[in-house]
């Protein structure tokens, strides 16, 4: 029977990396915001984890129109702004944008934030539905835990308009606090050489609304 050793030294553990608790997370996110101006949510639920983890790609068309590639990671929404937006064709690479974590919850949102506000212009729902690593394994957010950390996050996206396996690869240049990513399509049967998908499909996936449409509020 094992019984507990003292004689010999335990090896030391390798130290845990700490995650950083969603509220902890979202600072950054609620400091740039007034939740008195902007329709935005503040964050403070926190929603069950569910056993499939979302996505949601908001088209937004602030200072400089972009899209917003979010993926739901412990708790927040790890996010990456796309100027270009994603593409099918899995030769052309498109720069990603780091910034800071979203809450879940704006998953849901949709309309248009004050001009004079942090993002301020008009945002859309252009796809949303859940993604996972493209390997089946036994506990599928540990592996993308650790893609992300390393750099090369590799995912299955179910979403109305995006589907497969895409990849996220950190590149080395920037400002090491906003990494940049590039955001590319892998080969597969969603793979669509030449196609531009942010030029074919212009409505929200939410409400059917144009751009035009949100901003108006109709
Ligand atoms: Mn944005």
């Amino acid at each position: 029977m094992a019984t507990k050793a003292t004689s010999k030294p335990k090896p030391k553990r390798k130290a845990a990396i700490k995650r950083k608790s969603p509220r902890t997370q979202l600072a950054e996110y609620r400091r740039k915001r007034d939740f008195s101006r902007t329709a935005e949510p503040e964050g403070t639920a926190t929603p069950a984890a569910g056993p499939e983890l979302a996505f949601v790609i908001q088209k937004h068309a602030a200072s400089r129109l972009h899209f917003d590639l979010r993926l739901e990671l412990d708790g927040t929404m790890k996010s990456w702004a796309v100027p270009k937006g994603p593409s099918l064709d899995p030769s052309v690479k498109r720069l990603a944008m780091q910034v800071e974590d979203h809450p879940i919850e704006y998953n849901q949102f949709e309309g248009t934030i004050p001009a004079a506000e942090y993002g301020g212009g008009t945002v859309m729902l252009w796809d949303r539905g859940t993604y996972t690593c493209p390997e089946p394994v036994p506990d599928p957010q540990a592996l993308l835990r650790e893609g992300y950390r390393n750099g090369d996050l590799k995912f299955e996206l179910r979403g109305r308009r995006l589907r497969g396996s895409w990849v996220l690869v950190r590149i080395k240049r920037g400002d090491p606090a906003k990494p940049q990513w590039l955001l590319i399509k892998h080969r597969d049967k969603f793979a669509r050489p030449g196609a531009d998908i942010v030029a074919t499909e212009l409505t929200s996936v939410a409400t059917g609304r144009t751009m035009q449409a949100i901003a108006r509020g109709r």
